[in-house]
């Protein structure tokens, strides 16, 4: 595909990143390889916008992939962190930052009793599953095809976001031994759990399943498929754990908890919680907590957790969305979501815009996207085409057909018209791409 624009500064930038850095990038999605081109280097954000080396604005779409709900540079979380920054930057001890976080969490979310702080989702999910695995005793984990959780060895099984935007398997490194403790099935399949519980009696320490999936594009659970996971875990004394790393304090105050109400034993959370720092968490059930190191015997550590500014980022972000942040950023996503099916429409472009609360993403399909398997059968060259007309006209995508579109509370009228202003194109271009 050639490309009727460019970006100088960020193409140098690039080559020298190639130079020191695998592929250029430090997280596989950024390097633009899904859909071609050269990835944008971003030197500054500012509510919706994000400004490029070559000095180019765009309207954000991505939200450093969900973290950034209030937009970039919100005054009130740079405070915060400059006033943190001041005191110091780690102290490797406890500090009452990290109490206070701990605190709005458990306030928040009430099937968590108590919490622990890690620096990222994968630290999480990974850590929660070794604590699923202690207060069991048992070894197999289950998880669904196209769910993400991280880069933790026993997840990358069938896993979305990268994986799936590469179609890789699965990944070198990963030893038959890990990967056979792990049950892929697919999802919104609760009869395939029922038979993997049975083909496994007493083997399962738990079902992990993204709360409302966004690393396939969205593909929200079935009614009743959560609440069915719950019941089935607890009939056979598993742990359900809900991974809302993408959705907590995203798809309401109270994450997808919030708006499906099923009751999970451990949870995980990140992005959102660290205000754009490194900062993430698990938690959930008081009795399986207590099993945590140094209060039981299922080691966990880490030297920047809890991190004093990170924590102060994430607590002021956190503090600002109330119901009427919610609010906003569900109005906004329903009106983004409308133009774009309408344009898409217009252009006669096959497509279902697939939405979770305020995460949505494009599947152009018709078709019923229930799983990966629906989600791959998508034209994906019409989604690299629609992605390139909507960046040459200043709008930032994921650039992955299988990524949730993320909105935030500084996504105003100026920046919505914006993106009106590019679809038209942008989905003519769809409609005339080849596979
Ligand atoms: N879990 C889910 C649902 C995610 O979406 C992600 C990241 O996208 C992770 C876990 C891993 O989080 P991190 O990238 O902070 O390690």
């Amino acid at each position: 595909m050639a490309y009727s624009y460019e970006a100088p500064v960020s193409q140098s930038l690039f080559d020298r990143a190639s130079a020191v850095t695998p592929g250029g990038v430090n997280s596989p999605v950024r390097a633009f390889r899904a859909v071609g081109g050269t990835p944008r280097f971003m030197v500054s954000g500012t509510g919706p916008y994000l400004t490029d080396a070559d000095g180019r604005e765009y309207v954000d779409l991505v939200c450093s992939w969900g973290p950034m709900i209030l937009g970039h540079s919100h005054p009130e979380v740079i405070a915060a962190v400059q006033e943190a920054v001041s005191r110091g930057t780690s102290f490797g001890t406890p500090g009452e930052g990290e109490v206070a976080l701990a605190e709005e969490i458990v306030a928040r979310i009430e099937p968590v009793e108590q919490v622990r702080l890690v620096s990222s989702g994968t630290e999480a999910t990974m850590s929660a599953i070794r604590l699923a695995r202690g207060f069991t005793g048992r070894a197999k984990v289950v998880k669904f095809a196209g769910c993400y959780h991280g880069h933790v060895d026993a997840l990358l099984a069938a896993a979305g976001s990268g994986v799936a935007t590469f179609g890789l398997p699965d990944t070198p490194g990963v030893t038959g031994a890990t990967a056979g403790d792990t049950v892929v099935l697919p999802y919104n399949d609760l009869d395939a759990v029922r038979a993997a519980f049975a083909a496994h009696p007493g083997e399962i320490a738990c079902v992990i399943t993204e709360a409302s999936p966004g690393n396939m594009g969205v593909v929200p659970p079935a009614d009743g498929f959560n609440a069915g996971l719950k019941e089935l875990c607890a009939a056979n004394g598993a742990l359900y754990i809900s991974d809302e790393v993408m959705t907590g304090f995203r798809t309401s105050k109270a994450g997808w908890y919030g708006v499906d109400g099923v009751r999970p034993d451990l949870m995980t959370f990140g992005k959102v919680m660290g205000g754009g720092f490194p900062a993430a968490a698990f938690g959930g059930r008081g009795d399986v907590m207590a099993h945590l190191a140094p209060a039981g015997p299922v080691y966990q550590a880490g030297t920047l957790s809890g991190n004093p500014v990170a924590t102060a980022a994430g607590l002021a972000q956190l503090r600002l969305l109330d119901d009427a942040a919610y609010a906003k950023i569900d109005v906004v996503s329903a009106e983004l979501r409308s133009l774009v099916g309408d344009a898409l429409t217009k252009e006669g472009v096959a497509h279902t815009v697939s939405a979770a609360s305020n995460m949505f993403s494009v599947f152009f399909t018709d078709q019923p996207v229930r799983d990966y398997e629906d989600a791959k059968k998508q034209d994906v060259f019409r989604f690299t085409a629609f992605f390139h007309s909507m960046l040459e006209q200043g709008v930032y995508l994921p650039p992955s057909a299988f990524e949730s579109w993320f909105v935030s509370t500084a996504h105003d009228e100026r920046a919505i018209e914006r993106i009106a202003a590019a679809l038209p194109a942008a989905a003519r271009a769809a409609s005339e791409a080849t596979a």
